[in-house]
């Protein structure tokens, strides 16, 4: 079975977050994988280890978000697939399941997608529901 974990970059729950000229920042404090999508990453690496198959991470977002993409790779997942483009930037929930759906549905042989409980940052929770409307 290929096993599909969807991952978002987010900024370190440590982060200060701030609003400055109405633009929401953390500083340079360092982005990780967001910490429930390391519990879907997780799941899905016991899932095959039980069961065979692969593991694809996901990741809608900038160019910064391969840094997480990588974290999923060193810990065991055979493939990544940064989904990125300028157009995509400041796409609510909604918008981001569409877009994870498309690039989900063109893998073959995908029969179990994962995602974490909600983001630390974005923190909406809704991204779950709406890929698995998106996805039938
Ligand atoms: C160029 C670009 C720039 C972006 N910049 C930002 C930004 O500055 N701030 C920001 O918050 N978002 C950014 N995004 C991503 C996108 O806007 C959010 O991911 C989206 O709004 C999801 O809402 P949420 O954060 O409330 O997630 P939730 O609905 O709380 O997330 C639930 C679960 O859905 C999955 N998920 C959510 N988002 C993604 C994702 N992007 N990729 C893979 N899986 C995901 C995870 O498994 C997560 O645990 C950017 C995207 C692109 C392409």
């Amino acid at each position: 079975m290929h096993i599909v974990a969807c991952v978002k970059q987010t900024p370190d729950t440590a982060a200060k977050v701030q609003v400055v000229d109405g633009h929401v920042t953390w500083g340079d404090s360092p982005l990780v994988v967001n910490p429930w999508d390391e519990y879907a990453v997780e799941e899905a690496l016991l899932l095959r280890e039980a069961h065979g198959g692969e593991t694809t991470a996901i990741s809608m977002g900038p160019e910064t978000a391969k840094e997480a993409l990588k974290t999923c790779l060193a810990i065991g997942c055979e493939e990544a697939i940064l989904l990125s483009d300028p157009a995509l930037k400041g796409s609510d929930a909604s918008a981001t399941a569409y877009a994870l759906s498309q690039a989900i549905r063109k893998l073959d042989s995908v029969g179990m997608v994962l995602l974490g409980r909600q983001a630390v940052d974005g923190d909406t929770g809704l991204t779950v529901a709406q890929l698995a409307r998106y996805l039938g």
